[in-house]
């Protein structure tokens, strides 16, 4: 893929599709906390009424009409910008970053369903269970295809012992789930639900299925360091308060972001440190 053309040609396409996934986040990001249909007409948020589709055109829409709703005049929400934005961008990297198609569509799946977590908690700090489920299902199911994709490698044949080996594989997702939850539930546990909230015991054992225990931990690392980070830097401009509630949803999203594609790096950054 030497050629400029094709190169911007694809590019340009994936930041379209991304662009136009964004916008579908957005509609669940609202609806999946408000517990709406995902389904239903979009409508403005002000004033209910029902929008035409020149409306919902991602980006254009929002620029052409000045971030004002064209049926009430009042202000359009950014987020629908930057998710779209983001999610254009994010789709791009992620099909020059990607070593094949399969590894493109997850990604694309993972990287749609953080974002959804990310502003989800930030703008309303609760996460609904529909959107915490899918989290799960994907996790497991990505592991599975790692499994099995090993397997036909191997061109192993469906015996007893590969189905004692399936079940043993089962359990240490759930173990990886349970160790990296673990340091949340109990700080959920102790501080009875004031510095966690039970999404994030929840998010925490996601990552542990997703990434297995040892990755999963310095996710959870890195959302601690930069969670407190940002914390410190809330309270030193007068932002926030020790007791004022910060989500902790989309700090686990940046430690999985990171994990996702700079784990060869994080490793190398730690054993440069501890010398192993
Ligand atoms: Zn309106």
């Amino acid at each position: 893929m030497t050629e400029t053309f094709p190169f911007f040609v694809h590019g340009f396409f994936y930041f379209a599709l991304g662009v136009s996934v964004g916008s579908l986040l957005n509609v669940v990001i609202d609806r999946s906390v408000r517990n709406e249909s995902l389904f239903g007409r979009s409508y403005c948020d002000h004033c209910r009424k029902v929008l035409s589709w020149f409306e919902l055109v991602p980006i254009f829409s929002f620029l052409f009409l000045k971030g004002k709703s064209r049926c009430c005049q009042k202000k359009l929400s950014f987020q629908y910008l930057i998710v779209e934005t983001v999610t254009g961008l994010a789709f791009v990297f992620i099909y020059f970053w990607a070593k094949s198609l399969v590894q493109m569509l997850v990604l694309f799946g993972l990287v749609s369903l953080l974002i959804v977590i990310f502003v989800g908690d930030l703008k309303y700090q609760a996460l609904s269970d529909y959107v915490i489920f899918s989290f799960f299902a994907f996790s497991f199911s990505y592991r599975f295809y790692l499994f099995f994709s090993e397997f036909w490698e191997r061109e192993l044949n469906l015996s007893a012992d590969f189905f004692l080996r399936f079940l043993a594989e089962v359990s240490l997702y759930f173990l990886d789930g349970l160790i990296v939850c673990l340091p949340i539930f109990l700080i959920y546990f102790l501080s009875k639900e004031r510095a966690m909230g039970q999404g994030d015991v929840y998010l925490s054992f996601a990552i542990g299925l997703l990434f297995g225990w040892r990755s999963g931990l310095i996710a959870l690392y890195l959302a601690v360091v930069f969670g407190g980070l940002v914390g410190l830097i809330l309270m030193l401009t007068g932002r926030a308060r020790l007791k004022t509630k910060i989500a902790f949803g989309p700090f686990l999203v940046f430690g999985s972001f990171v994990m996702l594609f700079f784990q060869e790096k994080v490793y190398d950054f730690f054993k440069g440190i501890y010398q192993f």
